[in-house]
């Protein structure tokens, strides 16, 4: 099997579910190696030697919403609730100007009323008409009508990032009070099509009661969907939360998520993959680790350390002590170690969806 994943990696062709599954469901030591770098040999053929970074901006703190797993869910009354100003939120963008990260991503717990659906599209025009590049702006701002989606891509955003957590209905509703919808999340996400955006979505991997083929059905699921952009990553638990209570020794895993990424790149080929915090949160170069594994894109923090322990999706997120700068730091030099280059100030978009836009990106330059 292996071989024949080798040989699809190397004809540019995409892997079936059946190897997906064995990707998946793979723990000897060297296969996984030869897996990983098939993938990562994909990733370079596709995107090279690059890492795109985005800017991440936790703008707030403050959800409507109740998901058992996530630990800033409305339900949760130990957490200190916090929104960043406008003028907060442009300095994070003027940072991400000067760090050269090219693109930010404003992400937040869900709100839709429309007191915050004006200050995000005011704030988004705000943001484009900054002098120096043009950021390119990610948003991932929970579920909204195709009106607000609209409105906001009109003021400038361009991607969205939505994930549907599982594609399984059964598990998804093991996963959230029963007026959270897997079917609303997935129309979302034909919503922010119809608006013009570039469409990320992802799942939570190593959750209780989810198996290897539910996996195999979400990779399936993004594939369906010709999305743009994947963002994974490991479940961790936080225990003031219902799954927390419910199983609260629940082990995460570092390399189920590793080989999501493979996976999904082996089967996607061009997209745009990241490798997310909560790898970082389970080894201290879990992101380095998704990269080799076929990611190609880091959000480093660029949000204020105030804030940062507010904003607590699961226990032991890291970064919650390091500035922004330090980051930049001591991601360059992370990055450089593995062979690995990052590319400023671009959007980063992939390329079957960034032609026409190059005239765009590089205005300001
Ligand atoms: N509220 C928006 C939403 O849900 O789409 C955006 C912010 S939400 C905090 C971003 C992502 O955090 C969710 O899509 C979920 O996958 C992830 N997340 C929440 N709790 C988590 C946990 N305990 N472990 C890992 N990821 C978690
Ligand atoms: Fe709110 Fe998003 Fe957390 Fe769900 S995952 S509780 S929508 S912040």
């Amino acid at each position: 099997m292996i071989e024949k994943i080798k040989q699809k990696a190397l004809a540019g062709e995409g892997i079936s579910r059946e190897e997906i599954l064995f990707v998946l469901s793979c723990s000897d030591r060297e296969s996984l190696k030869e897996i990983f770098s098939a993938a990562y040999a994909v990733k370079l053929r596709e995107v090279g030697r690059k890492v795109h970074l985005r800017g991440l901006v936790e703008i707030s703190n403050i959800c409507t919403k109740n998901c058992f797993y996530c630990g800033i869910r409305r339900g949760n009354s130990a957490v200190s609730r916090y929104a960043l100003s406008q003028e907060e939120i442009l300095e994070c963008a003027r940072l991400t100007q000067k760090f050269e990260y090219g693109s930010l991503v404003l992400q937040a717990g869900e709100r839709c009323d429309a007191a915050f659906v004006d200050f995000i599209e005011d704030t988004l025009r705000k943001i484009k008409a900054l002098p120096g590049f043009e950021l390119g702006i990610t948003l991932s701002l929970g579920e909204q009508s195709l009106e607000t989606y609209k409105r906001w891509f009109a003021a400038g955003a361009h991607r969205y990032l939505l994930r549907i957590e599982t594609s399984s209905e059964k598990l998804y509703r093991e996963l959230h009070p029963a007026d959270h919808l897997l079917s609303e999340r997935k129309a979302c996400l034909d919503r922010l099509r119809d608006a013009g955006y570039m469409v990320g979505t992802g799942v939570m991997s190593g959750l209780p009661g989810q198996t290897l083929e539910s996996l195999a059905d979400d990779i399936e699921f993004f594939r369906r969907q010709k999305v743009d952009m994947i963002g994974m990553g490991p479940y961790i638990t936080h225990h003031a939360t219902p799954l927390g209570e419910k199983y609260p020794d629940y082990p995460s895993d570092l390399s189920l998520g590793l080989k999501m990424i493979a996976a999904t790149r082996l089967a996607l080929r061009n997209v745009n993959i990241a490798s997310t915090t909560a790898l970082q949160t389970l080894a201290p170069d879990g992101r380095e680790q998704g990269l080799l594994a076929g990611a190609n894109v880091i959000m480093p923090n660029v949000g204020d350390l105030v804030h940062r322990k507010d904003y607590l999706l699961y226990e032991n997120k890291p970064g919650t002590d390091e500035n922004a700068a330090d980051t930049r730091k001591n991601l360059e030099r992370a990055i450089a170690a593995i062979g690995e280059e990052i590319e400023y100030n671009t959007w980063g978009d992939p390329t079957f969806f960034s032609a026409g836009k190059e005239s765009r990106q590089r205005k300001g330059m």
